[in-house]
């Protein structure tokens, strides 16, 4: 719910997990920062990404018969890539959302994801109304108040004595205008006004708003120095196809990965870090026959699925989602999405986490061709208007030849496409708990805990003296030291009472605490507290270090 969303988002500020950037001049909407805890989490994210795609993936001891005996190999590219990247990608002429503003307020929206819903007025008249729910209605305004103006919104609808019986639908914005006016009997009055209810004023018809962020290189500054920063880091891939071929003798199929920030001028950036203009993505372009490219679709798409839940996202706020026919792109012979149910989004809706697409041979072909457009189910170079390539591409020889069948073919290409930060956040709403739990006093209290995974967790184990002396905090410091050594995320607390400091390491996820108590001199023992079951078991201290790796390979 949006009360657990605010819990959350104040956990994460209270704690260092993130931050609004540049808050202390008011916040830039659409940035995040991460603070101590949050930037180790998402390390966290992205080395296990790295990890159980790249750096531990063993072709070589993977059965003949499985498909896991293929190779990946890693790559780090630039941000800023050649115009012409981007104009044969498509993103050029194509990559924008459509925006409705409003003359009045200047507020603006996205206009092609307008969520709607029937409600009918007290005396009868179907009236079509916005949801403002929090959260749902992507609406921009330009004041920081955007929240409360939406909750006002929302209370103006409740208040209307129109009785929200229907489901929102999910619209664009001239669907949405059609069906007000067919409901209204064709009154002009009715012609949809601004959602903002301090405004109301007049919108203008949807427009095209290129998402791609615009910069400048060198001194000059004219049209010809026009640069972007990268909206995907997937096109950093495709132009090192022939140097990856090249120079790592990988084989088809082989896949290439890459984490790295990407950029999008989104219209309307919301939802914490679900939709931010700076995030990071964590990509793969897989390279196959053209023959097998169905068969490594599903691979993929089941392969990236349970990577989220051996993470520790539930299945029952997980989803793997097949594209209609009607959604693909045009180039795309299967798409999925894995989504996951976020807790600022309506009951029964899921936010995007990671698109698996089957991108055939388009996006080689574009950077050897041109860009490409459909004909007739056909992919075809672009022309202009004296028949000329509208955009021509590199020109270069991008196929890839097989020298056992001796088969020379354009490679096709599936893409699991995650983002970094969607993927931390997902793991911090599903870690995000509140139970009972007795004090020092033995009183029950509410306890706020973060169940991350352990691979996961900023911090694998706090070692605590139960009290300041008898040689408890020479010991403890000597237990901490062994684990960090091992390479092993640690921290020491000996203040406040040991009640206290098993909170605080609950609410920022630690697994396990440590205590060094009156009994460890003498049995050389402490005690390993674990954070979802609270169970306490006695450790020699001699395989503290053996015992914590243990349960951290689960
Ligand atoms: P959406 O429909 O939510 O805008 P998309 O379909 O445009 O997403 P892709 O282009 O498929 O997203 O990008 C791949 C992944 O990159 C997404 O699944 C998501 O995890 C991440 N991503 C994309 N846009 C953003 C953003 N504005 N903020 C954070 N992560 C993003």
């Amino acid at each position: 719910s949006a009360n657990q969303m605010d819990k959350i988002v104040a956990l994460c500020k209270r704690r260092g997990f993130v931050f609004q950037d540049s808050e202390i001049y008011g916040g830039v909407n659409g940035f995040w920062d991460y603070g101590p805890l949050g930037v180790e989490l998402k390390r966290n994210v992205r080395e296990a990404w790295w990890q159980d795609m790249v750096s531990r993936h063993d072709p070589l001891t993977a059965p003949a018969d499985s498909p896991d005996a293929y190779q990946m190999v890693g790559v780090e590219t630039s941000i800023i890539m050649h115009p012409q990247v981007w104009k044969c990608s498509g993103h050029y002429d194509l990559f924008h959302d459509m925006m409705v503003d409003c003359h009045a307020c200047k507020g603006r929206f996205r206009a092609d994801h307008l969520k709607v819903k029937l409600v009918r007025s007290t005396d009868g008249d179907p009236v079509v109304a916005w949801t403002f729910m929090p959260g749902s209605a992507e609406f921009d305004w330009p004041s920081s108040g955007d929240k409360k103006l939406s909750k006002a919104a929302a209370a103006a609808v409740e208040n209307s004595g129109q009785d929200a019986e229907a489901a929102p639908v999910d619209m664009d914005f001239d669907t949405y205008r059609k069906t007000v006016l067919e409901t209204s009997g064709g009154s002009e009055a009715a012609i949809p006004h601004c959602p903002n209810p301090a405004c109301r004023g007049k919108l203008t018809e949807p427009r095209e708003f290129n998402l791609m962020f615009k910069t400048i290189l060198g001194a000059l500054g004219t049209k010809d120095d026009e640069a972007f920063l990268r909206p995907e880091t997937a096109q950093g891939i495709f132009v090192n196809f022939k140097n990856v071929c090249d120079s790592s003798r990988v084989k088809i199929p082989f896949g290439v990965a890459q984490i790295g920030k990407s950029f999008r001028n989104e219209i309307t950036p919301r939802n914490f870090t679900f939709r931010s203009r700076e995030f990071e993505q964590m990509e793969i372009e897989f390279f196959c026959h053209p023959d097998a490219s169905q068969d490594w679709y599903r691979y993929w798409r089941d392969r990236r699925f349970r990577w989220y839940s051996d993470l520790g996202i539930s299945q029952d706020r997980l989803q793997l989602r097949d594209h209609d026919p009607e959604e693909l792109a045009h180039y795309s012979c299967g798409t999925a999405d894995i989504e996951y149910r976020f807790p600022f989004l309506d009951e029964g809706e899921y936010g995007e986490l990671e698109g698996i697409a089957h991108r055939g041979d388009f996006d080689l072909r574009s950077h050897m061709e041109g860009k490409l457009v459909d004909r007739d189910g056909k992919l075809e170079v672009e022309l202009n208007e004296h028949g000329q390539p509208k955009y021509r591409g590199s020109g270069k020889d991008l196929s890839y030849f097989d020298d056992q069948s001796r088969e020379r073919f354009v490679p096709n290409v599936i893409e699991p496409s995650a983002g970094a930060d969607r993927a931390t956040l997902a793991f911090i709403c599903e870690a995000f708990a509140e139970d009972e739990a007795p004090d020092d006093k033995g009183k029950m209290q509410v306890r706020t805990l973060m169940k991350f995974h352990p691979r996961l967790a900023p911090i694998k184990a706090a070692i605590f003296p139960l009290i300041k002396k008898e040689g408890q905090p020479e010991k403890a410091k000597e237990i901490y030291r062994s684990l960090k050594e091992a390479g092993i995320a640690v921290t020491y607390d000996e203040q406040a009472a040991i009640g206290r400091r098993y909170r605080r390491q609950d609410e920022i996820g630690t697994p396990w605490c440590i205590t060094v108590d009156g009994d460890t001199a003498s049995d050389n023992a402490v005690t390993v507290r674990d954070r979802d079951s609270l169970e306490q078991v006695r450790v020699p201290v001699d395989e503290i270090v053996d015992e914590i790796s243990r349960r951290m390979r689960g």
